[in-house]
């Protein structure tokens, strides 16, 4: 465990780029080789506007990184935070206690919130309107969205006085998470089903993203599914019946071109009903 820690203690940024890069060529090749949905897209494309989302992403969290730093260290000098009022643990369950947490606050609450405050599903609503979910579908967030992101993690920071090395350990395994929910592969069904009692596993995820309500509204974890579980978010439709998107933007030319994708926060917000 000291091994880890040293290591995501002092993690360098081109490690965290293989592991992002190498993640999508991995579930890439998986997904080409043994796709779930015979899409009729051009992969390229789509991959284009996605990786695009990605690069706006990174760009944001590394230029507020150092809020995340300073936030890290106040909670560790001020020993503030739940994970510092707790009583001395083994480190083994210190850890798997603050990723819990740090995955509660941090991701399913964020989550939540973003579907549930209409200005701020405004932004994360491009992360629904993909109709052709792949392994890069994982980091398509509005460069909005990515900001109401980071804020919600650095509150988590804050909450649970997270050390760096643990943030920093929790978003590497959110990264490849992420991947391997939105890749578009199927596991055994009933490998599947018990994946999820503890972790998002891809077939809950994709529940997420099916076009419809309540479906829509469900299933908000990000690693683990003890919160979804927990909050009675957790839905189940059998992943033949799922269809991508979100209702009120299914037209290509809006779901499928960047520049609209960009303007969708500033557009008049539709219901359904207009679709
Ligand atoms: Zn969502
Ligand atoms: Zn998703």
């Amino acid at each position: 465990m000291e091994n880890i820690i040293s290591y995501f203690e002092s993690i360098p940024s081109v490690h965290r780029a293989l592991i992002l890069s190498g993640g999508i060529a991995l579930f890439w090749l998986i997904e080409s080789a043994y796709p779930f949905f015979k899409f009729q897209y051009n992969k390229w494309q789509h991959a284009g506007i996605n990786l695009f989302f990605t690069l706006t992403t990174i760009v944001i969290n590394f230029a507020l990184a150092f809020i995340l730093l300073q936030s890290a260290d106040f909670v560790t000098t001020h020993k503030f935070g739940i994970l510092n009022w707790l009583p001395k643990f083994n480190l083994w369950i210190y850890t798997i206690i603050g990723l819990l947490l740090l995955d509660f606050f941090g991701a399913y609450l964020a989550h939540f919130v973003e579907h549930k405050v209409k200005f701020l599903w405004r932004f994360h609503l491009i992360h629904h309107t993909d109709t052709y979910i792949d392994t890069t579908s994982g980091n398509r967030h509005h460069p909005g969205e990515s900001v109401i992101r980071f804020i919600f993690t650095t509150f988590g920071v804050l909450i649970v006085g997270c050390p760096m090395w643990m943030v920093f350990l929790y978003q590497t395994l959110s990264v490849v998470a992420t991947q391997f929910t939105h890749a578009n592969i199927c596991l055994p069904k009933k490998f599947d089903k018990y994946l999820s009692y503890f972790m998002v596993s891809p077939d809950m995820h994709k529940i997420h993203h099916h076009y419809q309500l309540p479906y829509t509204d469900s299933n908000y974890g990000n690693i683990f599914s003890i919160w979804d579980r927990i909050f009675g978010t957790f839905l189940y439709l059998e992943r033949e019946k799922i269809i991508y998107g979100v209702d009120t933007h299914m037209n290509p030319e809006e779901n499928n071109r960047l520049k609209n994708l960009l303007k969708i926060p500033f557009q008049k917000p539709r219901s359904a009903q207009n679709v």
